[in-house]
Parts: structure tokens; C-alpha cells; sequence
């Protein structure tokens, strides 16, 4: 029998309040419960912990996870642990060696930019599929968390099923294997989360995510620069950086800030991917360099990174994102995936110098 909406806070209620902590007190009054959200069936909250209660929470994440599963009413909980006191970028460097969770990733990829709405995503999910062309196994995590945008891009729907081991199995989708919060919680619960629940929520993505042997996982990353941003990049296996830019953006100081970021934890700049380069009418397919010609590649010269190649800003483009089938996935041999493919394989040059110590090939 359902029970209706209503009485689901109370159920809800009823399961913190039925996992006792160690000393005893229910959880639901230990006052550790923050960002409890629920809505069409997708529970989330965070456990309020500190950094070396990991261990013991970690049990007790997951028996709250399975009493809100067995709720009626409720289709997907999520739970996590957050260590809100202590600096997130030091808590997260301490660990990575020892039990990575992307071990059977060959290379992890950050995919970033200095802000939003540049064409980040979109670009994370045609060169994923231009790899996927060149023969990879690839897979993509988005942890864009303020703007999971890749269910819309990859026309994902329903839920993660469950693999062995309590883990999450990833979507499939072009021979992708897929991630994302959006699939997990609702659009706007993560909006309001703060750095380190951001954080935990990404560890989590990585580490109870059964993404099996991949030669390449891109990690689609949170805009900026901030705890979250910075976070990730040291805390993660990342065997590179690309950085996606506008053209008249890659002057400008947030994509420095990026770069800087990445180099201070030590992650190589694979290159810079400049896209809406240039306009292509789709009316008469002629093509205009409405912020001139060249200099992107003159500017990240300049500020001393490789250049991996230019998309243009097209209309068929951005039709293919939003009905949820990338024009890579749509046409890899066609003028827009053969671009694609060429970055694919500068990125791949470019994983290959890091790797053989061979000097930045000639851009
Ligand atoms: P970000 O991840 O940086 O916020 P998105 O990938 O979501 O950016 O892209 C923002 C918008 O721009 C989307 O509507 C997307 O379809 C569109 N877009 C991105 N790149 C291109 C392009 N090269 N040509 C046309 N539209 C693009």
C-alpha cells in the first residue's frame, strides 16, 4: 500500500530516527541532518561528520540510504557525508593513493573552464564521443553539479540501476558510460549545496560508480575555481587538464585562474579547446570570424598552454545537444565530428608527451 506524499516527511522522520548513532542518540535528533530534500520520489541529505568519523558513518550512511529506499514513495536516496570543518582541498590530498576508486580508469580528464555557459559540457560530450570513434572505452562523470547538464545532452532518462557491491551502475548511452547528479538528485537540490557537500558528492560519483575498465574518464567540472574546483583537481588521479574557452574569453582572467589552478596542484594543461570560434550561417554555410581570426591560438601561446583546435558555433550543433543526440554521436565523419576527432587525438598527443617526457609537439 502507498502511503500518500504527506505523511512521506514523517516516514522519512521515522528511518533518522531509527539509526542510532554510536553514542546512542538517534540520528534524526543528534542535529548532524542538514540539506534534507525531497521531491518526486528522489530523497537526499547530508550527514554532518568530522574527518575522522568517516569510518564509522560510513556504515550508517547506508543503512539510512536503504531505510529511505524501503519508504513507499521514495525511488532513489541519496546520502552523504560531509566533514564541513575541515579544509576540504587537504582532507581530500591525504587520501587519493591509497584506494583510488578510478583504478581501472587508464586516464582520468578534467574538462574545465573559467565560467559557465562557454560550451563546456557540450564539448566534454563530443570529444567523449570522437574518442569513442578513435576506439576508446570512455567514460564521462559529470560533476557539474550546480548544472548537470548531461542527461539533457545524452537524452538520458530513468535512474542508475544497482550493480554488485551496493554500487551505482553508469548509463549508457553511444557507447558512452554516463554519470551524473542530475540523475541522482533533483535539479534544484544541489543548487543550494556548499563546497563540501559538493566535494563529497563528487568522491562518491567516482567511488560508488562501477564505470569498470575505461581507457579514458572525463570529468566534466563545476565552472571556476573555488574549494569544490580545487578540490577535485587534487584529490582526483587527473592525468590532464583541458581547458574549453570562448574566443573572447581566453583573455580574460578566469581562465587563467583556471590554468593556475590545475598547474599549482600539479595537473598537466593538456591544451585549450576554443569553441563558438567562429559562425558558420547555416543558411548559406559561409563561415564568420565574429571575433576574429587566430587569436585564441596567438593568446594561449601566450599564456604558455597547446592549442587543440577550434569549434565553430553552429546551429546544427546545438540542435543535436538539445534533442539529446550530440553530432558526433549523429555524424562522426562529418565536418563537426572530424573537428572533434582531430581534438581527440591532440588530446591524446598530448597524454603522450606527458607520459614519454617528450617536449610539447609544434602548435
Ligand atoms: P557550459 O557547460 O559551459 O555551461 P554548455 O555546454 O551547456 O555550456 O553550452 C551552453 C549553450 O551553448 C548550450 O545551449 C549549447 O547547446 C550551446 N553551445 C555550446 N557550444 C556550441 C557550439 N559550438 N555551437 C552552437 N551552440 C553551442
Amino acid at each position: 500500500m502507498s502511503l500518500g506524499n504527506r505523511n512521506l516527511d514523517d516516514d522519512i522522520s521515522g528511518v533518522l530516527a531509527a539509526v542510532a548513532l554510536p553514542d546512542g542518540q538517534a540520528l534524526g535528533a543528534s542535529g548532524r541532518v542538514a540539506g534534507l530534500a525531497q521531491s518526486g520520489g528522489r530523497v537526499s541529505l547530508s550527514i554532518q561528520i568530522s574527518p575522522d568519523e568517516a569510518k564509522i558513518f560510513a556504515p550508517l550512511r547506508d543503512q539510512v540510504e536503504e531505510g529511505l529506499r524501503a519508504l513507499d514513495g521514495v525511488t532513489s536516496a541519496f546520502v552523504v557525508l560531509t566533514a564541513e570543518r575541515a579544509a576540504p582541498p587537504k582532507l581530500v590530498a591525504d587520501k587519493p593513493a591509497k584506494t583510488d576508486p578510478l583504478a581501472s580508469v587508464t586516464h582520468v580528464i578534467a574538462v574545465a573552464s573559467g565560467k559557465g555557459g562557454v560550451g563546456k559540457s557540450t564539448t566534454t560530450v563530443n570529444l567523449a564521443l570522437a574518442l569513442v570513434a578513435l576506439g576508446l572505452r570512455v567514460g564521462i562523470l559529470d560533476a557539474d553539479v550546480y548544472g548537470p547538464s548531461l542527461p539533457t545532452l545524452l537524452g538520458l532518462h530513468g535512474k542508475p540501476g544497482m550493480a554488485e557491491g551496493r554500487k551505482l551502475r553508469p548509463m549508457q548511452a553511444y557507447g558512452l558510460k554516463a554519470m551524473s547528479m542530475g540523475l541522482l538528485v533533483e535539479a534544484e537540490t544541489a543548487m543550494v549545496w556548499r563546497g563540501p557537500m559538493v566535494m563529497s558528492a563528487i568522491t562518491q560519483m567516482m567511488a560508488d560508480v562501477e564505470w569498470g575498465a575505461l581507457d579514458v574518464l572525463l570529468v566534466d567540472m563545476p565552472p571556476g575555481t573555488g574549494d569544490a574546483q580545487l578540490a577535485l583537481a587534487q584529490g582526483t588521479r587527473l592525468a590532464g587538464a583541458v581547458i574549453v574557452s570562448t574566443p573572447q574569453d581566453l583573455s580574460l582572467i578566469d581562465v587563467r585562474r583556471g590554468i593556475a589552478m590545475f598547474r599549482k596542484v600539479d595537473v598537466p594543461i593538456l591544451g585549450v579547446i576554443e569553441n563558438m570560434s567562429q559562425f558558420i550561417c547555416p543558411d548559406c554555410g559561409s563561415s564568420h570570424a565574429i571575433f576574429g581570426d587566430g587569436g585564441a591560438r596567438d593568446e594561449a601561446a601566450r599564456i604558455g598552454v597547446p592549442y587543440l583546435g577550434a569549434v565553430p558555433l553552429t546551429m546544427a550543433l546545438r540542435a543535436a545537444s538539445d534533442a539529446g543526440k550530440p553530432i558526433v554521436a549523429r555524424n562522426p565523419d562529418g565536418p563537426i565530428g572530424s573537428i572533434y576527432k582531430e581534438i581527440a587525438q591532440a588530446v591524446l598527443d598530448g597524454l603522450e608527451i606527458q607520459a614519454t617526457g617528450r617536449p610539447p609537439r609544434k602548435i
